[in-house]
């Protein structure tokens, strides 16, 4: 309707047009018609929790980038993408390598030294500080430990934000050329919520800091983010390391060498620094709640001492492909993604160590496989092509996802939007309701509007908002290139009266995310799980049909920042 109207001038070619896509609206609603009812068939409950169990086992470790485990849940994508009769996606092949740099901190050999009004204090490390890592660059091609030393003095930068389209900047008026920052955790709520999840990106800062001339980085935490986010429940996660994509010339991506060093303080190692300091830490954070602006330098410097062991793993992503029917369309491509990767070995949990990641994501890898089999039973594929990218390294930091989004393996300009399941919708309840992360910003929200009908699904907005969740998934490395995405989450509705699942999900948050306890043993609601991935089958099946491409809408933050990347333009961030 939209491209009719844009393009009539005169009564006779609206009329003559709107007549053709009437024409047109009822033959694609019979053929989507269709496609749904062959969906609905083929994507079935129990295939979906055979893959689960066995992506989830203890045999699988975790699924860990690098490790065995990972690499046998990678040749099980493929083995089963390869009996549907999809094409491999890459030059022949399944599997996209992806070169990871992974580093750890040595604690026991690293150290975070305050000096706070000319007097030393030695801080404890995991119980006032945590030191992220340094990597090598270009990466090492054995393993090897790597140091790095910084001693300056510090200044507090309140978020460390600058957001000129939010008149908002907590470097106005201070030099930091040279010293370490010490910056709260996040971004300013009184933000739109999308600009707030991009300023609260920790690369988006990070490359802030670099930019003003910092040399170090010390975060701290609002009370009520270390309720979200316990200290004890945080520390091994950073402890694990941390990895970043290697470009071809083996330089670390994201990776800021002019940074040399970077802690996040406990509550407790916060009121040590700020014992000196011009303001006390609850007036500060009393500043950064009311979204002002805030920077004054502390009488005080660190030295952080960081000693990292480093290497280079190697693993995938593994790609399938299905050709579309329309010649003048077929270039172009619908990219459903689902990371395989978890966490691997974790804190024990009643003696079992393994984070078996069932809902986190072997559920949305099993999705995209039974969305890509219900692609291959269709007796006629859709007009555009359809791409089916199952990626490593999301839960380091969306690493194969971002790998894939620089280095597609088509071109970039024809990939037309990106649909992706981290956690297959439906999963804890019979789900009455979804949230479309990110489906606002363009015009996917309308193939997120109408699928959810045709499912009697109502669409809600996102219920956790301070989760940032759009830009917590791999669907947020397609939006840094440009390409409109959206992510199918879990509603908050039930059918069953007597749930409220809004209590479902966040207990399930505090008590089995990123836990061993995210198990083949919890209650997983596997009929709900299938009709819910019908839905992400119809969102991406119906973009591939219509005739327009997704657009982002007039204006949007995503679209107007990152928007001509996707054009080919390189775009300034
Ligand atoms: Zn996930």
């Amino acid at each position: 309707m939209k491209h009719c109207l844009r393009i009539a001038s005169c009564l006779c070619c609206v009329v003559l047009c709107c007549f053709v896509l009437t024409l047109t609206v009822f033959a694609q609603d019979s053929t989507e018609r269709a496609a749904e009812g062959i969906a609905a068939k083929v994507i079935r409950p129990d295939e979906l929790r055979a893959h689960i169990r066995f992506l989830a086992d203890s045999l699988l470790q975790g699924r860990a980038p690098g490790t065995p485990g990972y690499d046998i849940a990678a040749r099980y994508v493929a083995t089963e993408l390869e009996g549907m009769g999809l094409r491999p996606g890459v030059s022949g092949g399944w599997f996209q390598s992806v070169a990871l740099e992974n580093a750890v901190t040595d604690a026991a050999a690293s150290s975070l030294v305050l000096t706070i009004n000319g007097k030393e204090q030695k801080l404890g490390d995991a119980k006032d500080y945590v030191l992220s890592t340094w990597f090598a660059s270009p990466a090492p091609k054995s393993e090897t430990r790597a140091e790095s030393d910084v001693s300056a003095p510090m200044v507090f930068v309140g978020f460390g934000v600058t957001a000129p389209d939010q008149h908002y900047d907590d470097y106005a008026g201070v030099d930091v050329h040279g010293k370490i920052v010490v910056r709260i955790y996040g971004a300013p709520s009184s933000f739109p919520s999308t600009e707030r999840a991009y300023y609260s990106d920790n690369i988006v800062k990070a490359k802030n800091a670099v930019a003003h001339g910092a040399v170090g980085l010390i975060d701290i935490m609002l009370p009520e983010d270390w309720k979200r986010y316990p200290w004890d429940w945080l520390v091994p996660q950073i402890q694990v390391g941390e990895m970043r994509w290697l470009g071809k010339d083996g330089v670390p991506h994201d990776f800021f060498p002019a940074v040399r060093g970077t802690a996040l303080l406990s509550q407790q190692g916060a009121e040590t620094l700020f014992a000196g300091a011009p303001k006390t830490l609850d007036q500060v954070f009393d500043t950064a709640r009311a979204g002002k602006p805030q920077a004054f330098a502390l009488p005080a410097s660190a030295h952080i001492h960081t000693v990292a062991s480093q290497k280079v793993i190697q693993s995938s992503n593994i790609i399938a492909e299905l050709k579309g029917s329309d010649p003048a369309l077929r270039d172009q491509y619908v990219v459903y993604t689902a990371h395989v990767d978890h966490l691997g070995i974790c804190p024990a949990v009643d003696g079992d160590n393994v984070c078996h990641g069932a809902l986190d994501n072997a559920s949305g890898t099993s999705a995209v496989l039974e969305i890509a089999r219900a692609y291959a039973s269709l007796p006629t594929p859709p007009r555009r092509s359809v791409l089916f990218v199952f990626v490593t390294g999301e839960e380091m930091g969306l690493l194969g996802s971002d790998y894939f989004a620089h280095f597609p393996t088509v071109p970039l300009k024809s990939i037309v939007a990106n649909v992706n399941i981290d956690g297959a919708p439906g999963s804890y309840f019979p789900m009455k309701d979804v949230v479309a992360l990110g489906a606002e910003h363009s015009s996917l929200a309308d193939e997120v509007e109408s699928a959810a009908k045709v499912m009697g699904y109502d669409v809600s907005p996102d219920p956790m908002p301070e989760e940032v969740g759009f830009i917590r998934s791999d669907q947020y490395s397609f939006v840094l290139q440009g390409v409109p995405a959206v992510d199918v989450e879990d509603g908050v509705k039930s059918t069953d009266p007597k749930i409220n699942g809004f209590d479902v999900i966040k207990k399930w948050l505090v008590t089995r995310y990123h836990t061993p306890l995210d198990n083949m043993d919890q209650p997983i609601d596997f009929d709900s799980m299938a009709k819910g991935t019908v839905m992400d089958f119809l969102v991406g099946y119906q973009v591939a049909q219509h005739s327009g491409v997704p657009e982002w809408n007039k204006g949007d933050f995503f679209g107007t920042t990152f928007g001509p990347r996707h054009a080919g333009v390189p775009a300034g961030e």
